[in-house]
Protein backbone atom coordinates (compact mmCIF):
# COMPACT_ATOMS: atom_id res chain seq x y z
CA UNK A 1 0.00 0.00 0.00
CA UNK A 2 1.41 3.74 -0.43
CA UNK A 3 2.28 5.06 2.16
CA UNK A 4 0.61 7.86 2.01
CA UNK A 5 -2.79 6.35 1.76
CA UNK A 6 -1.90 4.20 4.67
CA UNK A 7 -1.06 6.70 7.28
CA UNK A 8 -3.86 8.81 6.36
CA UNK A 9 -6.06 5.91 6.98
CA UNK A 10 -3.87 5.36 10.60
CA UNK A 11 -4.73 9.10 11.38
CA UNK A 12 -8.53 8.02 10.42
CA UNK A 13 -8.59 5.24 13.24
CA UNK A 14 -7.60 7.86 15.71
CA UNK A 15 -10.23 10.69 14.54
CA UNK A 16 -12.93 8.05 14.85
CA UNK A 17 -12.03 7.32 18.14
CA UNK A 18 -11.92 10.74 18.93
CA UNK A 19 -15.38 11.33 17.63
CA UNK A 20 -16.49 8.13 19.85
CA UNK A 21 -14.77 10.42 23.02
CA UNK A 22 -16.61 13.56 21.16
CA UNK A 23 -20.17 12.01 21.31
CA UNK A 24 -20.11 10.08 24.49
CA UNK A 25 -18.91 13.67 26.04
CA UNK A 26 -22.24 14.89 24.56
CA UNK A 27 -24.22 11.85 25.49
CA UNK A 28 -22.47 12.78 29.08
CA UNK A 29 -23.74 16.84 28.82
CA UNK A 30 -27.31 15.76 27.71
CA UNK A 31 -27.20 13.42 31.23
CA UNK A 32 -26.54 16.38 33.05
CA UNK A 33 -29.38 17.78 31.86
CA UNK A 34 -31.78 14.98 32.24
CA UNK A 35 -32.36 14.29 28.20
CA UNK A 36 -31.87 10.55 28.73
CA UNK A 37 -33.46 10.30 24.95
CA UNK A 38 -30.52 12.55 23.77
CA UNK A 39 -28.20 10.70 25.33
CA UNK A 40 -28.71 7.28 24.47
CA UNK A 41 -28.88 8.81 20.42
CA UNK A 42 -25.28 10.29 21.30
CA UNK A 43 -24.32 7.27 22.98
CA UNK A 44 -25.13 4.77 19.66
CA UNK A 45 -23.73 7.53 17.81
CA UNK A 46 -20.32 6.94 19.95
CA UNK A 47 -20.46 3.07 18.97
CA UNK A 48 -20.77 3.87 15.51
CA UNK A 49 -18.14 5.68 15.42
CA UNK A 50 -15.87 3.24 17.52
CA UNK A 51 -16.91 0.67 14.91
CA UNK A 52 -15.29 3.16 12.16
CA UNK A 53 -12.11 2.71 13.77
CA UNK A 54 -12.00 -1.00 14.36
CA UNK A 55 -13.08 -1.08 10.24
CA UNK A 56 -9.95 0.94 9.37
CA UNK A 57 -7.89 -0.97 12.09
CA UNK A 58 -8.89 -3.63 10.39
CA UNK A 59 -8.50 -3.12 6.76
CA UNK A 60 -5.00 -2.01 7.60
CA UNK A 61 -4.28 -4.87 9.35
CA UNK A 62 -6.39 -6.96 6.26
CA UNK A 63 -3.63 -4.75 3.71
CA UNK A 64 -0.46 -6.55 5.85
CA UNK A 65 0.15 -2.41 6.99
CA UNK A 66 1.69 -1.36 11.01
CA UNK A 67 -0.88 0.38 12.72
CA UNK A 68 0.42 3.52 15.35
CA UNK A 69 -1.83 4.26 18.08
CA UNK A 70 -1.81 7.99 19.16
CA UNK A 71 -3.11 10.16 21.94
CA UNK A 72 -6.92 10.78 21.52
CA UNK A 73 -7.77 14.77 22.30
CA UNK A 74 -9.71 15.36 24.54
CA UNK A 75 -12.86 16.77 24.10
CA UNK A 76 -12.96 20.37 25.08
CA UNK A 77 -16.23 21.70 24.01
CA UNK A 78 -18.33 23.95 26.32
CA UNK A 79 -22.40 23.95 26.27
CA UNK A 80 -24.06 26.60 27.44
CA UNK A 81 -27.88 24.97 25.82
CA UNK A 82 -28.99 22.36 24.52
CA UNK A 83 -28.94 23.11 20.99
CA UNK A 84 -24.64 23.13 20.89
CA UNK A 85 -23.85 19.70 21.04
CA UNK A 86 -26.18 19.18 18.03
CA UNK A 87 -24.18 22.58 16.20
CA UNK A 88 -21.24 21.38 17.51
CA UNK A 89 -21.74 17.53 15.72
CA UNK A 90 -22.99 19.15 12.44
CA UNK A 91 -19.38 20.87 11.95
CA UNK A 92 -17.67 18.00 13.18
CA UNK A 93 -19.43 15.47 10.84
CA UNK A 94 -18.54 18.02 7.95
CA UNK A 95 -14.89 18.13 9.02
CA UNK A 96 -14.65 13.88 8.98
CA UNK A 97 -16.15 14.23 5.46
CA UNK A 98 -13.26 16.62 4.49
CA UNK A 99 -10.89 13.91 6.31
CA UNK A 100 -12.80 11.12 3.61
CA UNK A 101 -12.37 12.98 1.03
CA UNK A 102 -8.37 13.68 1.40
CA UNK A 103 -8.01 10.18 1.89
CA UNK A 104 -9.75 9.28 -1.16
CA UNK A 105 -7.71 11.99 -3.24
CA UNK A 106 -4.40 10.25 -2.05
CA UNK A 107 -5.91 6.93 -2.88
CA UNK A 108 -7.28 8.00 -6.22
CA UNK A 109 -3.93 9.77 -6.90
CA UNK A 110 -2.14 6.53 -6.82
CA UNK A 111 -5.03 4.09 -8.00
CA UNK A 112 -5.14 2.33 -5.21
CA UNK A 113 -8.71 0.75 -5.75
CA UNK A 114 -9.22 -1.34 -3.39
CA UNK A 115 -9.33 1.59 -0.99
CA UNK A 116 -11.20 3.88 -2.80
CA UNK A 117 -13.71 0.85 -2.96
CA UNK A 118 -13.49 0.79 1.33
CA UNK A 119 -13.46 4.46 0.97
CA UNK A 120 -17.50 4.32 -1.18
CA UNK A 121 -18.72 2.87 1.75
CA UNK A 122 -17.53 5.76 4.27
CA UNK A 123 -18.35 8.37 1.70
CA UNK A 124 -22.10 7.38 1.70
CA UNK A 125 -22.07 6.98 5.23
CA UNK A 126 -20.70 10.54 5.94
CA UNK A 127 -23.54 11.83 3.78
CA UNK A 128 -26.14 10.31 5.95
CA UNK A 129 -24.55 11.71 9.36
CA UNK A 130 -24.35 15.23 7.71
CA UNK A 131 -27.78 14.57 6.89
CA UNK A 132 -28.76 13.03 10.29
CA UNK A 133 -26.82 15.61 12.23
CA UNK A 134 -28.63 18.47 9.86
CA UNK A 135 -31.86 17.26 10.85
CA UNK A 136 -31.33 16.98 14.75
CA UNK A 137 -30.29 21.05 14.64
CA UNK A 138 -33.94 21.66 12.18
CA UNK A 139 -35.90 19.33 14.54
CA UNK A 140 -34.57 21.39 17.98
CA UNK A 141 -35.36 24.96 16.06
CA UNK A 142 -38.28 23.63 15.77
CA UNK A 143 -39.68 21.82 18.83
CA UNK A 144 -36.73 22.38 21.33
CA UNK A 145 -38.03 25.76 22.65
CA UNK A 146 -41.40 23.98 24.03
CA UNK A 147 -41.64 21.68 26.82
CA UNK A 148 -43.69 19.38 25.09
CA UNK A 149 -41.97 19.57 21.91
CA UNK A 150 -38.44 18.95 23.54
CA UNK A 151 -40.09 15.58 25.41
CA UNK A 152 -41.31 14.47 22.43
CA UNK A 153 -37.77 14.98 20.69
CA UNK A 154 -36.16 13.39 23.67
CA UNK A 155 -38.16 10.13 23.24
CA UNK A 156 -38.14 10.09 19.81
CA UNK A 157 -34.46 10.30 20.32
CA UNK A 158 -34.09 7.81 22.66
CA UNK A 159 -35.66 4.79 20.55
CA UNK A 160 -32.33 4.63 18.74
CA UNK A 161 -31.17 1.21 18.72
CA UNK A 162 -27.39 0.50 17.81
CA UNK A 163 -27.17 -1.69 15.14
CA UNK A 164 -23.74 -2.72 13.41
CA UNK A 165 -22.16 -1.37 10.30
CA UNK A 166 -23.43 -2.98 6.61
CA UNK A 167 -19.79 -2.45 5.87
CA UNK A 168 -17.85 -6.11 5.82
CA UNK A 169 -14.42 -6.43 5.19
MG1 LIG B 1 -17.25 8.10 11.68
Amino acid sequence: MDSKVASLINQQINKEFYSAYLYLDFANYYASVGLDGFENWYKIQAQEERDHAMLFYQYLQNNGQKVTFEAIDKPDKEFSDNMDPLKAGLEHEKYVTSLINEIYAAAFDVKDFRTMQLLDWFVKEQGEEEKNASDMVTKMELFGSDAKGLYMLNSELGARVYSAPSLTL
